[in-house]
């Protein structure tokens, strides 16, 4: 999925083109949320009970009901069917973002909490807004919205993530961990190793390329600017990142249950890139059942790897397939940008 700001079709992102004032009297004049526990229409307050700095930009964000009420049975539901989001308000602003749940230990699933790993935008509202929040702070949040069901015979899924698009890489393969037999290959890029220290691919990865492939480039806006040079860590004594153990853990578990869950990390200031033969490697075909190639991360990163999502008739569509993936031979692997 586009990890920036998209305005939903039937479920509009922005709540109320409110002025200052009229957010103050929103707050003053009415209940802080019409709902104790989570709604996809309602907001339910939550507290923010712990923030743990991942890196310079990144966080994960542990929210509690204010009211302690459990989750709902559709969060229950969402775990099992795929990608799923919650959005989270800003309320001077009267807006909302979609933030996507990390999953908890399979025994927790039902859980009295909701995680989330959230980036700081340069200047983004609500993110902004989220990172100066203090422990204890109330958030009003409502969902969930499932943005993706994963088909019932899904087998095998190469998912290919970029920078906060791991969160939903992580439901996916929380999902498929409850469906033996499955299989799913991660492939995880990340601008700077801060996101991801100590992650140690399960196969090693190729020399380090000679330029950055364009989606970077666009990011960058004007393409100029050289990431920064740093040596390639010893990752053996480099204490690992939290999403990193997070990631082993849903290995582990993975491992238990499934054909497993294999992971590479590509960072782009050590000049590692998920390249065309990095897919291409792993579209193999012995596995009955559905085979899929997920994609999520910015924009340039989607259009990239499968080219632009279109908007019709207000909603959100996959479009057509473009970009890498698209002059690939993906023999019966179905695209699906998240
Ligand atoms: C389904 C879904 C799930 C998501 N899950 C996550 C998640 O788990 N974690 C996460 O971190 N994010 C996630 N996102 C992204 C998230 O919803 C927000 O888009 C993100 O946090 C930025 O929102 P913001 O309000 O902080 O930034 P915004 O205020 O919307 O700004 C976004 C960026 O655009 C720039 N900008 C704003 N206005 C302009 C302008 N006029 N001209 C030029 N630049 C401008 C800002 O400087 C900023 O860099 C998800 C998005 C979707 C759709």
């Amino acid at each position: 999925m586009s990890r920036l700001t998209r305005l939903r079709g039937p479920r509009p992102v922005y709540i109320l083109a409110a002025s200052l004032a009229g957010g103050a009297a929103y707050r003053f004049s009415r209940p802080a949320s019409t709902n104790a526990s989570l709604h996809p229409h309602e907001f339910a307050s939550y507290i923010l009970v712990d923030k743990q700095a991942v890196s310079s930009t990144n966080a994960i964000f542990t929210l509690q009901n204010a009211h302690g009420v459990p989750e709902p049975d559709s969060v229950k539901e969402a775990w099992k069917r795929g990608v799923w989001s919650i959005e989270a308000k800003q309320p001077q602003l009267q807006i909302a973002r979609a933030y996507t749940p990390l999953p908890n230990e399979a025994e927790d699933e039902e859980g009295h909490e909701l995680r989330f790993l959230i980036r700081q935008e340069t200047g983004g509202e609500v993110s902004t807004y989220l990172h100066r929040l203090p422990e204890g702070a109330t958030i009003e949040l409502r969902g969930p919205h499932v943005e993706h069901e994963l088909p019932q015979d899904v087998r095998e899924v190469i998912f290919l993530a970029g920078g906060t698009g791991i969160a939903p890489a992580m439901q996916v393969a929380q999902a498929l961990g409850q469906r033996p037999g499955c299989k799913m290959h991660l492939l995880w890029a990340n601008r700077r190793r801060e996101e991801c220290k100590g992650g140690i691919s399960d196969e090693p990865i190729a020399e380090p390329a000679a330029e950055r492939p364009s989606w970077w480039r666009s990011l960058s806006g004007s393409g100029q600017g050289d990431p920064q040079e740093v040596p390639v860590q010893d990752r053996a004594v480099v204490r690992k990142g939290l999403i990193v153990q997070e990631l082993d853990a849903l290995k582990k578990r993975n491992q238990a249950a499934t054909q497993g869950l294999s992971i590479q990390y590509y960072v782009d200031e050590e000049k590692t890139f998920i390249k065309p033969g990095d897919v291409a490697k792993r579209l193999h075909t012995e596995n009955e059942g559905l085979r899929l190639i997920l994609i999520s991360g910015p924009d340039g990163f989607i259009d990239y790897w499968a080219g632009k999502k279109l908007w019709v008739d207000g909603r959100e569509v996959q479009g057509p397939l473009g970009g890498m993936l698209s002059k690939m031979d993906l023999k019966n692997w179905k695209v699906v940008k998240l």
